[in-house]
């Protein structure tokens, strides 16, 4: 598909005293008029950016030896089962590796990467299943890389004072899982257990507040779907005024459970997701998500620098070359959720030229995507999902950036988005949704 055609968007609006306002968006040309022609922010200065690589099945992308980001996969297992994992069904298709192979994967590293990673980060399933891995990797990883930024994420049920006592010295950034009131989605809530409710909290006081090594990171369905209430329910149970955040964004369909149930919402689900986003731009409560800070960020330099949807990669950027997700048998993946003895190996480290992304999807080469005016704030889901699952979390995904447009607008002109026309395309095999 080359980058035509061009759709044009309208924004209908509410001014402050109730009159009807309209704005104009193509998010290709990421341009964004009002009514007369004249751009909404008015020191835009175009920029030249590089097209990105658009992959597919049938042009794979590739893995570059200098990874900037490398994810190491520890192993699969969880002792949690949380009802839209996103691992779930991949969990069979994880090589099974011992502890041994972290200093195997430790030996043979400078025989694969090149240069420095900026990020490294230590995958689960539950990463602090596999204490002893992390034990072998991450001295070693941070004596050769003492500058990168390490983390993980965890459902915090395992900590326990030697594990924070080795964060603590290797400098380890930890988003901890939790979906505050939605948390029975989950699993049970580690905040109510003595034991890892006592560790979580001191984790949060030795390294959150200024210090921003730990986050809680949340995934918003039905159940927190108001991101202000979702918000004070963690500082009031993390009993930290100044608890850093994050989200994931709104709940993806990995698997038939997900696609029944917690990855479903109704009308009124979308319209509290939507006020409260919306809302939570003025008030300041959505911008103490990181990511939602990031993508306001993000959305706004696009406006100023009209950035082209060329230069857009997929979300998660594992589109990207230097984006490299391994296992400790340097097996190469799709990304860090799913496993290589199934479909999403696409190679080994020890022949990287081979290495072959042929398993996902660039944003470009769904219909959707391309007739959709939130394109250039969700950059087009995840890379591999198809069909009902793909159609699912593509409006779950749509809900959630228009909200965010919502908030940016309402911030920063005072309008309220009330809704978008114009040539719109949504994804066939879209459950309908249940009535509240
Ligand atoms: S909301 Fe859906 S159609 Fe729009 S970019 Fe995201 S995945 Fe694609
Ligand atoms: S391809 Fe990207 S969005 Fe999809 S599961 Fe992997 S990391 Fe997540």
């Amino acid at each position: 598909m080359a980058w035509a055609p061009d759709p044009a968007y309208v924004l209908h609006c509410v001014a402050p005293d109730g009159s009807p306002v309209r704005l104009h968006y193509r998010p290709h040309r990421s341009e964004l008029l009002d009514d007369e022609g004249a751009p909404l922010f008015a020191d835009v200065e175009p920029q030249a950016y590089d097209e990105v690589e658009r992959v597919s099945p049938q042009s794979p992308g590739w893995k570059s030896r200098e990874a900037g980001t490398l994810k190491i996969q520890l192993g699969m297992r969880c002792n949690y089962a949380c009802s839209y994992c996103n691992q779930a069904s991949s969990v069979g298709d994880a090589a099974v590796t011992r502890t041994a192979d972290a200093a195997a994967f430790l030996a043979t590293l400078d025989t694969w990467l090149q240069g420095a990673p900026g990020r490294i980060e230590f995958w689960g399933g539950e990463p602090l299943l596999y204490f002893a891995k992390l034990k072998v990797l991450v001295p070693q990883l941070r004596a050769r890389f003492p500058d990168a930024h390490f983390s993980m994420i965890s459902n915090g049920s395992l900590l326990d004072e030697e594990i924070l006592e080795f964060i603590e010295r290797w400098d380890l950034h930890v988003a901890i899982s939790h979906d505050g009131p939605g948390q029975s989605l989950r699993g049970p809530d580690p905040l109510d257990a003595p034991r890892s409710g006592h560790w979580i909290r001191a984790l949060v006081r030795r390294r959150g507040g200024a210090r921003r090594r730990v986050m809680v990171n949340v995934v918003l369905t039905a159940a927190n779907a108001d991101i202000a209430q979702t918000a004070q329910w963690l500082r009031d149970r993390f009993g930290h005024p100044d608890l850093a955040l994050e989200t994931e964004g709104a709940v993806g369909a990995y698997d038939e459970t997900a696609l029944a149930g917690p990855a479903r919402w109704t009308p009124s689900d979308y319209a509290r997701l939507h006020e409260s986003i919306a809302e939570g731009f003025v008030s300041g409560e959505a911008l103490r998500y990181a990511s939602i800070r990031q993508k306001a960020r993000d959305f706004i330099g696009s406006l100023r620098s009209a950035r082209p949807a060329s230069a857009l990669g997929q979300k998660c950027s594992m589109d990207d070359p230097g984006h490299l997700a391994v296992d400790l048998q340097g097996n190469v993946m799709t990304c860090q959720t799913t496993g290589a003895r199934g479909q999403h190996k696409l190679g080994h480290v020890g022949q990287m030229e081979d290495v072959r992304l042929d398993t996902a999807t660039h944003w470009s080469g769904r219909e959707c995507c391309w007739h959709c005016p939130v394109v250039q704030l969700c950059q087009g889901g995840c890379m591999f999902l198809q069909d009902a699952s793909f159609a699912q979390s593509c409006e779950n995904e749509y809900r959630y950036n228009q909200a965010i447009l919502a908030g940016i607008l309402r911030q920063v002109t005072g309008l309220r988005l009330q809704r978008i026309t114009g040539d719109i395309r949504r994804p066939r095999a879209v459950i309908p949704i249940v009535s509240s």
